[in-house]
């Protein structure tokens, strides 16, 4: 199948009915309408075979995941996602796999509202390249910078579910007990974490004008959580107790395992904000209304560097301490 023939296949598949795209696919480049009294917001994220996906992955779940990771950096800056471009790199042209990576895509995108406005698709090794478009009320955006000392910080989603079941796949069928633990649903959910991640869109158009910083989590809540506090030149303070343990992980993981996946697994997706004391209520009501899985982890601080206190107030050292901005 030709190239020209993939692109008619996408193009087909992608219909929509946006009214703000006055050009989509088909001729050089795309038109978008940015409608009065909006900022908008982009991002990109590639993945690669071999380094961010198993092989064994599907391309349902690989279109799903290439958008599902843009939408989340949508998400942790509180605007609403509206369109996307996605470049494909294959090694041969495989209609099946390309309609099928396509469901997957626009299963997410069309539940999103996310129209498919244009891409690229070259031969080479295989890889996925997303650009996602989002709009926010002017001047309303949620940024890493902000956070204050004495802010709660606050989790909304699942953490260390994606990398259980990434850890789960890992060691599948080598006899290690893994396997075996916990009952399948269980580990079915977290097979599912990781490869149909969840953009908490919602939370994020919730704590729009509220939360005074957000990031998403997608190297892990120490890592990230770090590159927060760097961005607002702040310290956090996270209470061990506090931090989530989803029966799904305490089912198939022991406790030192569960508190490792939480604080540095990948590939959560979820969203960690901060919120002044003064919002905490309202938002966090906000958040039940909406039924958005929330967690309070803990407080930000002067001192520079994110540490974790145990229940006797001594610190807790994680196994892996994250990447370079951790300790700033
Ligand atoms: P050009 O050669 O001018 O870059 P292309 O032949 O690459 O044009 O693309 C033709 C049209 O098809 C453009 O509108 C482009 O955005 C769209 N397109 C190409 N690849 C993809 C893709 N993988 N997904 C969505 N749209 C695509
Ligand atoms: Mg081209």
């Amino acid at each position: 199948m030709a190239e020209f023939d993939l692109i008619a296949l996408i193009h087909e598949l992608g219909e929509n009915d946006r009214s703000d795209v006055l050009l989509g696919i088909g001729d050089d480049a795309a038109v978008l309408r940015v409608a009065e009294g909006m900022d908008l917001v982009t991002c990109v994220d590639t993945l690669v075979a071999g380094v961010h996906f198993l092989p064994a992955t599907t391309a349902w779940d690989l279109g799903w995941k290439s958008l599902a990771v843009n939408l989340s950096d949508l998400a942790a800056m509180g605007a609403s996602p509206a369109w996307a471009q996605l470049a494909l790199t294959l090694p041969t042209s495989d209609q099946a796999f390309v309609r099928d990576f396509i469901h997957g895509f626009l299963a997410l995108a069309q539940r999103e509202g996310v129209a498919l406005v244009g891409g690229d698709t070259t031969r080479g090794e295989l890889a996925f390249s997303v650009t996602a478009y989002g709009l926010v009320p002017s001047g309303q955006v949620l940024r890493r910078g902000g956070a204050r000392p004495g802010d709660h910080i606050l989790v909304c989603g699942a953490l260390g579910e994606a990398a259980g079941g990434l850890a789960y796949l890992q060691a599948g069928g080598d006899g290690s007990g893994l396997h075996t633990r916990s009952s399948a649903p269980r580990r079915e959910r977290l097979v599912q974490r990781l490869h149909r991640p969840e953009p908490m869109l919602a939370a994020g158009q919730l704590l729009r004008g509220r939360a005074s910083a957000c990031i998403d989590i997608s190297d892990g809540l120490l890592s990230d959580l770090g590159h927060l506090c760097t961005a607002s030149n702040v310290g956090a303070e996270l209470r061990l107790d506090a931090l989530p343990r989803s029966e799904d992980l305490c089912a198939l993981f022991n406790a030192e395992e569960v508190v490792d996946l939480v604080l540095a697994g990948g590939d959560d997706y979820a969203l960690c904000c901060t919120v002044p004391e003064a919002l905490l209520v309202a938002v966090q009501d906000d958040l039940a209304g909406r039924e958005i899985e929330t967690h309070m982890i803990g407080r930000v601080v002067s001192e520079r560097g994110v540490t974790i206190l145990d229940r006797s107030g001594h610190t807790f050292t994680p196994r892996r301490r994250g990447y370079e901005h951790f300790s700033a």
